[in-house]
């Protein structure tokens, strides 16, 4: 069934805490708006500190049904849920869009790859083992692996349906309940989320979905010695200050934070196709992707052929509501990405870059940026230390292998980094020297179901997907006995 924003409609939106959707009582709300259009589409309830205190009990409670659960019976409820996501995908899909921004094609695929998940961890729900060694006269230790206990996950805007499932998939698998807090911004995806868990069978008490202020909800949870551990996706200063918050009770913690990916492109590099690529992965969510490919060094014997052809792609590119079948690129997601953009690119030009298409935002509504491309920006530019987020590609020239390695590594950041080359020797030599948690060699496709996602300093630590994402989410212990 095709997606009709006037027959489906957003949904009513609401918490859901100790089994029950929340709603009104006088509650504070967040105004969700459709960035394409600037319309207010629903009202978001935001938790009280007696919500938060009743979802705390309540994944008290979950937790000891989940962590007495069958692995088969973890298993079911994933693979339920990822059957369900897979029958309501335009329904759900629809509803990214409205709310977050991206082309309908851009969030179906969202949608399918959380389904994609959620499968996978059905199958790693039961691949959950310790081991036995032996000790003399029939004495035995046994190592065992525990989940951790409550979780409080804390998601952002721009993968409204992936960044929760993420968060969900990994700690039911292993056994654990879960505090979900989406982005106020985009909630609907979440609650879509929660929604097919349940109905595939989830337990009520297991997983619980609260908004509201952020930094009052994280206070509140973390503070709680109820939390094992913190889940958080989004910038790298929230996410220092989360991890001071977890602290005093030493809670385990998974940072999924900012990048700013270099993209090397040496000049033995299949330019066309390298080309069809980045185009295709730069502009996609309009730039809102941590691991978008960022800062484009081009070795100087193809630097001038390789912005030419990239600029001249992007000027093909039309902006315009993701509902709409003929745009290419949507807007970005809030009003501050505009704002936050326009400022970049002015520091950029004042420290000698050329604008060679885009660079301000079009007439009209919504918040869109047109979509950029930045050619001899220098190392001093704030947009080549800050992460962007957003449509613009930057591009300095470079000479040697030693030098384009010294300019990638430069930053505090380590999330993504990819480079391209018909060079095996090169090849391997780049993936080696790149400080990053995840490399792609004459390819931007890094995110797979069964292979861990994560990044290095100051991106953060801790994986997920792949056995890893499980792994996070467990504790060992050690049992002697003779
Ligand atoms: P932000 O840092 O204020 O918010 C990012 C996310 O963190 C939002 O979902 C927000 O609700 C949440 N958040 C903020 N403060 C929190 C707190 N105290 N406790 C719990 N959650 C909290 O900024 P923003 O304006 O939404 O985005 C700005 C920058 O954040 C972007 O430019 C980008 O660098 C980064 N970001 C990264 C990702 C990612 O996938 N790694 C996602 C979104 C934003």
């Amino acid at each position: 069934m095709k997606f009709d924003s006037r027959s489906h409609g957003y949904p009513r939106l609401a918490m859901f805490v100790d089994g029950e959707w929340v709603e009104g009582g006088g509650r504070r709300t967040h105004q969700v708006v459709n960035p394409a259009t600037c319309d207010t589409i629903g009202e978001m309830p935001l938790a009280n500190a007696a919500d938060l205190d009743r979802a705390l009990e309540a994944s008290r409670r979950g937790f000891h049904i989940w962590r007495n659960s069958a692995a088969d019976e973890r298993s079911r409820v994933l693979a339920g849920a990822a059957r369900l996501m897979r029958e309501r995908v335009e329904q759900i899909a629809g509803n990214v869009t409205l709310e977050q921004g991206k082309l309908l094609v851009e969030a179906k695929n969202e949608v399918l790859a959380s389904a994609a998940l959620f499968d996978f961890y059905a199958g790693e729900a039961k691949r959950i083992y310790g081991r036995v060694l032996s000790r003399p006269s029939g004495a035995r230790s046994l190592v065992v692996k525990e989940p951790i206990g409550p979780v409080a996950a804390f998601t952002p805007w721009n993968f409204p349906v992936d960044s929760p499932a993420r968060k969900l998939g990994a700690p039911i698998a292993a056994g654990c309940s879960v505090i979900l807090k989406p982005a106020e911004e985009a909630p609907a995806s979440a609650i879509a989320v929660i929604q097919a868990l349940l109905d595939a069978g989830l337990p009520k008490e297991v997983a619980q979905l609260v908004c509201g202020v952020p930094d009052e909800v994280s206070r509140h949870l973390l503070a709680s010695p109820i939390i094992r551990k913190a889940s958080f996706t989004g910038s790298t200063a929230v996410g220092k200050h989360l991890m001071r918050l977890c602290a005093d009770t030493m809670k385990r913690t998974t940072m999924e934070l900012g990048g700013h990916a270099p993209v090397i492109i040496f000049d033995d590099a299949d330019v066309d196709k390298a080309v069809n690529i980045l185009v295709a992965t730069k502009y996609r969510n309009a730039g809102q992707v941590c691991v978008s490919p960022t800062r484009f060094y081009v070795q100087d014997g193809i630097y001038d052929r390789f912005v030419s052809a990239f600029s001249s792609r992007v000027e093909k590119i039309n902006i315009g509501d993701g509902l709409d079948e003929t745009s290419m690129m949507g807007p970005t997601a809030n009003p501050r990405r505009p704002v936050a953009l326009e400022g970049l690119i002015a520091d950029a030009v004042s420290h000698g870059a050329r604008v060679r298409v885009g660079g301000e935002r079009p007439d009209g509504k919504g918040f869109f940026f047109r979509p950029t491309v930045l050619s001899e920006v220098t190392a001093h530019a704030r947009i080549m230390n800050e992460e962007p987020f957003g449509p613009i590609a930057l591009t300095a020239r470079f000479s040697t292998f030693d030098e384009v390695v010294e300019q990638a590594n430069r930053l505090p950041f380590g999330l993504a980094a990819f480079a391209f080359t018909e060079n095996g020797r090169r090849a391997n030599l780049i993936a080696d020297a790149i400080e990053a948690g995840m490399v792609g060699i004459n390819t931007t496709v890094i995110r797979y179901a069964d292979s861990p996602f994560q990044g290095v300093k100051e991106s953060g630590h801790g994986s997920e997907d792949g056995p890893e994402g499980v792994d996070a989410c467990l504790v060992t212990k050690s049992i002697h006995q003779i």
